[in-house]
């Protein structure tokens, strides 16, 4: 199995723990469960850097009885969190004027969140798995120089430019270039043409079509 095959196996691993627990606290705190809102069927993009990385990711909001404390759903969840082997960690926050207690939990790089207050019955969760890279990095063009010194047509010169590989140098013939931070954005060189952009992929230039400045690449060149 490649690198690829076993992420995506241990991504879904991750997954399907994640929804099992998740399942379990909406069934247990919350009233009138739609199982169908959970979002946690494929996986999506987290993080569009290269290599991209992919995680499950959901929200579920539901309401807690009416009988039940936001203090005694939080204390419950936590209970049942800590029962399954999580790390759970609480906290309160103020958010437009409604006083949360925030459960944090995380097992295996899974996290859940869970939100639950006296102001509101809503009792809001939020669950990932960790970002996973699915596809290898894209491989740099490794293909041979389009023109050698041993095959160089007479009266033409190598491209100073990309030294006869033909491809753009300055995104290794890609056509895109990692930017900040670790983006892709499209070559400036060669403006995703994947070609060098001075002698257009031949990996050669006419010597007598050179211009002053390109000659002083070339000192040794006879000039006349
Ligand atoms: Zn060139
Ligand atoms: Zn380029």
């Amino acid at each position: 199995m490649d690198e690829t095959s076993k992420a995506r196996d241990e991504l879904d691993r991750l997954g399907r723990s994640l929804r099992k627990q998740l399942v379990t606290l909406i069934t247990d705190l919350t009233i009138r469960v739609h199982l169908r809102r959970l979002s946690l069927d494929e996986p999506k993009v987290a993080d569009r850097r290269e290599p991209l990385r992919y995680h499950y990711s959901t929200v579920y909001q539901g309401n807690r009885p009416a009988t039940t404390t936001a203090a005694e759903t939080a204390s419950r969840a936590a209970f049942l969190l800590r029962a399954a082997g999580w790390d759970v960690t609480t906290s309160q926050e103020d958010d437009d004027g409604i006083h949360w207690t925030v459960l944090v939990a995380h097992r295996d790089g899974n996290g859940i969140r869970i939100m639950t207050s006296d102001d509101t019955p809503a009792v809001a969760f939020r669950a990932q798995t960790p970002a996973l890279a699915l596809c290898p990095p894209q491989p740099v063009q490794q293909s041979e120089p389009v023109r050698t010194p041993e095959t160089i047509t007479p009266g033409y010169v190598l491209c100073y430019e990309c030294d006869g590989l033909g491809w753009c140098p300055g995104c290794g013939g890609r056509g895109w270039v990692l930017g900040q931070p670790h983006r892709r954005s499209r070559c400036r060189e060669c403006r995703t043409t994947k070609v060098c952009a001075i002698c257009r992929g031949e990996g050669q230039l006419h010597a007598s079509g050179l211009s002053a400045y390109q000659l002083g690449y070339y000192p040794g060149l006879d000039r006349h």
